[in-house]
């Protein structure tokens, strides 16, 4: 068996503790294996083991990535990084759900390029719960505005709220970030109006489900270590 899809059955089999002990369905929780500067053949070696929904960073290597990989018809790429406007041209034809929009221009720009691609597709707001300077992602108290405006775009589908807390906290520490956004996520209308909320990294995806997570984003913990950063 590889390595990958090992840390893979763990990852699974934690997801699913962690949401027996908070009285949820394990099936409710979906692992998004973030594969960001990993090579193809780690995503192979996943998809081999039965996983699909694969998160990217970056444009180019996204839309690289689903060329070479656009025979796996079911593949599902989560977009989980910046994304200046004049590269949602990448994005918009390629992902399954694009998890970081955080201002209504982006939306707009994505919701353009979406329907010249013929396509509706899924997108979170993402909410910089921690309110830190230089993180993306929108404030708490501008969330249930802008997330008015991208409900009238066409070509998109507001369904979920994102985070990514302040790092280098303890995993006990990033939970009360995670209660932060389920809570605004309850008084934006709740889970019928958005059903999906993505947090929770390799290193406290277990807090994250014990506060309402539907989607937790894993890299290190399934692939290793990241190869370093490519020139932007
Ligand atoms: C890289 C990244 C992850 C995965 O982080 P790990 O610590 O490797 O699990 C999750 N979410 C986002 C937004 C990321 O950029």
């Amino acid at each position: 068996m590889s390595t990958v899809s090992k840390h893979l059955m763990q990852i699974q089999s934690m997801i699913h503790d962690a949401a027996i002990r908070s009285h949820r369905d394990p099936q409710s929780i979906t692992l998004v294996a973030v594969s960001k500067r990993q090579p193809i053949e780690s995503i192979l070696e996943a998809y081999d083991a039965g996983q699909r929904h694969f998160g990217e960073n970056y444009a180019q290597e996204l839309r690289d990535k689903a060329l070479a990989l656009s025979h796996l018809k079911d593949i599902c790429w989560h977009f989980i990084g910046n994304l200046q406007r004049n590269k949602v041209k990448y994005v918009a034809p390629t992902a399954a759900v694009m998890e970081c929009i955080d201002s209504v221009r982006i939306a707009q720009e994505f919701s353009a390029r979406a329907r010249q691609a013929q396509r509706t597709v899924d997108v979170f707001l993402q909410v910089n719960v921690g309110e830190e300077e230089q993180k993306s992602g929108c404030a708490k108290t501008d969330a249930p505005a802008i997330a008015r405006q991208i409900r009238q775009l066409p070509g998109i589908r507001l369904t979920g709220l994102m985070t990514i807390p302040p790092f280098h906290l303890e995993a006990n520490e990033t939970r009360l970030y995670f209660s932060a956004l389920r809570e605004l996520r309850d008084s934006m209308g709740g889970q019928n109006e958005l059903p999906h909320l993505s947090m929770g990294m390799s290193h406290d995806f277990q807090e994250a489900i014990a506060e309402g997570a539907t989607m937790v984003r894993v890299g290190t913990a399934i692939f290793g270590d990241r190869p370093p950063k490519p020139e932007e």
